[in-house]
């Protein structure tokens, strides 16, 4: 009987709440919610303009939110280049110059050393343990903390997948087909690379094919097949190795300045942190899905050979990666900080990922 009247109590609430932004002009009803504000943001992003999947992701997330605020937040995305460089995206969103940013923060490593952990670590998490991290383990928390002096606050908004390892002239079968590599592959892989004894170059995307074909380099990494036969790697070198050691799960962010994130009303915010987490899922599912066919379709070519790195190099590369990070981690006290907090996930998440996810997919070759 109480329950039945608090109920009542509650629809008739409700009831007058909804009359009430009816006859309010401004829009402004009981509910706190400015119905006639409305804001008129920009994105930037460090994706070339039409970039299938990224730079697709960064539009269907302005889109949603337009959709889903009914026009009140209306975010004009532009693609690296278009308003400001790819590479000045994290200044461009600090200062307030545009509120919003799409990329991946190992970009700004030169800044923020420590980013590199939540975008993907070489020998590091896959997707779904970045999920789990980031969501539920402290590392959002963390990468907020990070960001926190540069005004802007991160959400996770996509993911690579396991990447490919890359295309090489030459077959790799021992550590010595390392030596004197020309390979285009940033950030901490390059760093691994140079110890294991080769040379990691620095390139942009729109340079790689050229570079490939022209003998300038004798290897890059891109992303995956989708993503690699778009730009005609398959044309420019003959053997494709994976797995994607150095990337085995890049997130992408969604960056926002922590200014103009405050004048949001909180259903805005609650708008955009969920069409945030939606983009991420569908990038990702587009990666998978679109590489599955791509792989496919690479089968078919000829002059491509689709192999593993012997175990050997991958060894070499692991015990590379284990003392990059450790001599990144003595010269930065907050990379360490970030390092160590990482660490102690990955490793009881490792425990649980062998006895499920791999014992799995272990279960499946037995046949
Ligand atoms: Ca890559």
């Amino acid at each position: 009987m109480y329950k039945t009247h608090v109920l009542f109590s509650l629809f008739a609430a409700l009831f007058l709440v909804a009359c009430s932004s009816d006859t309010t002009p401004t829009g402004a009803g009981n509910t706190g919610v400015d119905l006639s504000k409305t804001y008129n943001w920009k994105m930037v992003t460090t994706w070339p303009a039409n970039f299938p999947i990224f730079q697709e992701g960064a539009e269907k997330f302005a889109d949603d939110v337009k959709t889903m605020s009914s026009g009140r937040l209306d975010i004009q995305v532009y693609a690296g280049g278009e308003l400001v460089p790819a590479l000045q995206v994290f200044d461009a969103v600090s200062s307030g110059v545009v509120e919003m940013g799409h990329g991946s923060p190992y970009y700004w490593a030169g800044v923020v050393p420590a980013a590199q952990f939540f975008s993907s670590v070489p020998f590091g998490m896959s997707a779904k343990g970045m999920n789990a991290w980031l969501y539920n383990g402290g590392g959002l928390e963390l990468w907020r903390e990070i960001y926190q002096p540069y005004n802007l606050i991160a959400f996770p908004m996509g993911n690579t997948g396991v990447q490919m390892g890359g295309w090489f002239n030459k077959p790799i079968n021992s550590v010595e087909d390392l030596k004197g590599l020309r390979m285009r592959i940033p950030g901490l892989g390059g760093k691994v690379l140079k110890k294991a004894g080769g040379n990691p170059v620095l390139m942009a995307g729109g340079e790689i094919y050229t570079a490939l074909d022209r003998g300038t380099i004798d290897a890059t990494e891109w992303v995956a097949p989708f993503h690699d036969m778009r730009l005609g790697l398959n044309r420019a070198a003959n053997y494709y190795y994976y797995p994607g050691w150095h990337e085995p799960g890049t997130v992408f962010e969604l960056m926002i300045n922590s200014n103009k994130w405050q004048t949001l009303t909180p259903e805005l915010q609650k708008i955009v942190e969920t069409a945030a987490a939606a983009t991420s899922e569908w990038i990702y599912a587009q990666m998978e899905f679109n590489n599955q066919q791509a792989l496919a379709e690479l089968r078919t070519k000829q002059n491509v050979q689709i192999q593993p790195f012997p175990d050997e190099v991958l060894l070499e590369l692991q015990r590379m990666t284990q003392q990059t990070l450790d001599e990144e981690a003595a010269a930065n006290p907050e990379f360490k900080k970030v390092y160590d907090a990482y660490e102690t996930f990955r490793q009881s998440y490792g425990l649980w990922e062998t006895i499920s996810e791999e014992a799995f997919q272990d279960s499946l070759r037995l046949q």
